[in-house]
């Protein structure tokens, strides 16, 4: 989706991944996290919610509703917003709006959405891991796994927002499956895919085929060789537009966005 939206975008956001550690890293010493926006905090700090209460799952502890709120607070607290305008500027954000909605979307979630996967048994948390695909390496980051009580190999993805209308969430999940069925479980009907939506506590099971798998088996070869070599910059055009380019997280170092800006 990246790629569609803007090729550069990808080349910034994947292959000038040494840089971008590297700040990350600057920025987490100084404990100051940049986001782009204050709904991607939501999400992050959520996330960051919820990993907490899979790494008590993962240990055999209960669900502590107070650490996942602290959890949260303690990223949206350390966070900074980049002005879509001129980078990384400091924006005015306010934390306790935030981390409300934070909160929010956390008891939804340990209320309605958790009690239906903790029955099963833990077996991975937002684990970077890998398959291949002819010569091409897939990486995968699924946010949960877990058995559940029929013995299924279930993979739960969590979103913060509801999708748009025309938004296509299977490609994540199929890529996931086919990660699944490598190392986990080969039987595509013992694969449950799912996505679990924190602002409403719905659970929406993502059907998915062999034919599914196959298409999107083929569109990652044919993505793979379509970008070439990951480090040719010329290889990942700009596609710049004033109000994608405006929220674009790499407007800093992109001289043709910040024209179109
Ligand atoms: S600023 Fe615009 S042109 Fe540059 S990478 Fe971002 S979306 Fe693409």
């Amino acid at each position: 989706m990246l790629y569609e939206s803007c090729p550069r975008s990808l080349f910034y956001r994947y292959w000038q991944q040494d840089h971008t550690e590297a700040s990350l890293a600057d920025d987490q010493q100084g404990e100051h996290m940049w986001y782009s926006s204050a709904g991607v905090l939501i999400g992050v700090a959520v996330h960051a919610g919820i990993a907490s209460q899979m790494q008590r799952w993962a240990h055999g502890e209960s669900t502590s509703r107070d650490e996942a709120h602290a959890t949260a607070a303690a990223k949206i607290e350390a966070a900074s917003v980049s002005s879509s305008q001129t980078g990384r500027n400091n924006q005015t954000l306010d934390r306790e709006a935030v981390k409300q909605t934070a909160t929010d979307h956390l008891d939804r979630f340990l209320s309605v959405i958790w009690p239906q996967l903790r029955t099963g048994r833990y077996i991975t948390h937002e684990e970077v891991a890998s398959f291949e695909l002819g010569d091409t390496t897939v990486w995968v980051r699924p946010d949960l796994c877990h058995r559940n009580d029929e013995g299924k190999f279930v993979i739960t993805d969590w979103k913060t927002r509801s999708p748009e209308v025309f938004e296509d969430l299977t490609l994540q999940l199929e890529v996931y499956a086919m990660w699944a069925q490598q190392h986990f479980e080969p039987d595509i009907d013992r694969l449950r895919l799912q996505l679990g939506f924190t602002g409403s506590g719905e659970l929406r099971a993502q059907p998915v085929s062999i034919s599914q798998l196959q298409e999107t088996r083929e569109r990652i070869q044919a993505d793979a060789d379509r970008w070439g070599d990951p480090n040719d910059q010329s290889a990942f055009p700009v596609k710049p537009a004033p109000e994608k380019c405006r929220s674009c997280l790499y407007l800093p170092s992109c001289t043709d966005g910040q024209d179109v800006v």
